[in-house]
């Protein structure tokens, strides 16, 4: 019997169980894969400003350090994004393979046990408590918790057996597939997205430098709007830009970019991270809100076990934590994101075009559009709603 079991060592569930552990409670971590970090499904970009929101950062799990983004339109025009932080990096790009270990041990390290491929398979009710199956190295077993966390990533099993999720449709996920590229020559300095209907219906290119001239080379697409496989689109667009280098690793997997759910709870049941589409709906960046997600749950699975209350009336405090951190942005980009994605080439290039040249000193969403407006002010009207 366990206080708490979370399902899935990303960084929603290893952030989940440290939270949980630290306060005391009696914690099972388990992970599908034999590996903790490993295939990295991600081109590791995060803010600094969010990274340290949870850890101090480690120079050991940061594979470069960037200082601004650049951005390109269909035409080539060019929009750079560099804050000013006095000499200091504004982003980073990690190295998953080490950071998810590291915030897997910080888990450990409070307490929780963990379990490598041992995969969640279903659970029924029993009394207020759950009994979960899984598959632990090839053989059944079951353990009893008062509080389960999905923290599976996209298409969570334990959010669609649990009924709170549903299966995404084509429009509501990105396909993406990515390269790690080794002597590469960019200027390591920015992180580079490509925009365009050809390029990536639905989505973007991206260039993200690492450390030894290596560099996350890849692309996102939306499957409603796309012609072909993501993979395709990205190997037309590295022979579009003349990426030069040797490719090491392929690594294809999805986003949610469907907005903002309604709830994330049932009795017992909390998602965190990308099993409640908590990724951004036009970035699709969502370590730092699987970060958030995972120490919101964590400290409402203690409250619930202190208080002896595992109902879904309970855990919606966990619905109010997330959604006043992040959620709200979740909704308000989701609408964003249709406004964008009924724009042609043209109209992106002379949106470009309207803020090419201007330093955008804020490296978020919120200040290309307020860029935008301010010299688009026939923008205001369609983004009124946002
Ligand atoms: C190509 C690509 C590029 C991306 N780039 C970025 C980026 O630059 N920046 C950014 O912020 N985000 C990026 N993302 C999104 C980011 O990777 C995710 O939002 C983030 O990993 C979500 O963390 P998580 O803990 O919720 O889920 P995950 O990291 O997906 O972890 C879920 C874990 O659950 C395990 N699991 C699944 N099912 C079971 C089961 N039944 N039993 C036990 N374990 C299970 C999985 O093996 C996995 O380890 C990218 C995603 C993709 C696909």
């Amino acid at each position: 019997m366990f206080d708490v079991v979370v399902v899935g060592a990303g960084p929603a569930g290893s952030m989940a169980a440290k939270t949980c552990a630290e306060r005391g409670l009696n914690v099972l971590l388990i992970e599908k894969r034999q590996e903790i970090g490993t295939p990295v499904r991600c081109a590791e970009g995060i803010s600094k400003q969010s990274l340290g929101k949870f850890l101090k950062v480690d120079k050991k799990w940061i594979a470069a350090e960037v200082f601004g983004a650049k951005i390109y339109a269909p035409d080539g025009t060019e929009v750079v994004m560099a804050e000013e932080m006095a000499g200091n990096e504004v982003g980073f790009v990690l190295e998953r393979k080490i950071f998810d270990r590291h915030l897997a041990r910080l888990a450990a390290k409070a307490g929780a046990e963990i379990i490598v491929k041992t995969a969640f398979v279903s659970f029924e009710r029993v009394g207020d408590k759950l009994r979960l199956k899984m598959n632990k190295m090839g053989e059944r077993w079951e353990v009893e918790t008062k509080i389960l966390i999905g923290a599976d990533g996209v298409e969570s099993r334990v959010g669609r057996i649990a009924g709170i999720i549903k299966t995404l449709k084509k429009s509501e996920i990105e396909s993406c597939a990515q390269y790690l590229i080794s002597d590469i020559k960019i200027d390591e300095s920015y992180t580079y997205f490509y925009l365009g209907k050809n390029l990536a219906p639905g989505g973007y290119a991206w260039i993200f430098p690492k450390e030894n001239n290596c560099a996350n080379v890849g692309i996102g697409v939306l499957p409603s709007m796309a012609k072909a496989t993501a993979k395709e689109y990205l190997d037309k667009f590295i022979e579009k830009i003349g990426v030069k280098g040797k490719i090491v690793e392929l690594v294809c997997g999805a986003v949610p970019v469907y907005g903002e759910i309604t709830t994330a709870v049932t009795d017992n049941i909390m998602l965190a991270g990308d099993a409640a589409y908590h990724s951004d709906p036009i970035t699709g960046g969502g370590i730092a809100n699987a970060l958030s997600a995972g120490y919101h749950a964590g400290v409402v699975a203690y409250e619930a076990v202190e208080k002896d209350n595992f109902s879904s009336s309970f855990l919606m405090k966990y619905d109010e934590l997330w959604k006043t951190d992040f959620g709200w942005k979740l909704g308000r980009n989701k609408k964003i994101q249709e406004f964008l994605l009924k724009l042609d080439d043209d109209m992106l290039n002379n949106l470009a075009k309207s803020i090419s040249g201007i330093n955008i000193r804020e490296m978020s969403v919120q200040a290309i559009i307020t860029e935008l407006v301010k010299r688009n002010p026939s923008l205001i009207e369609i983004l009124r709603n946002f």
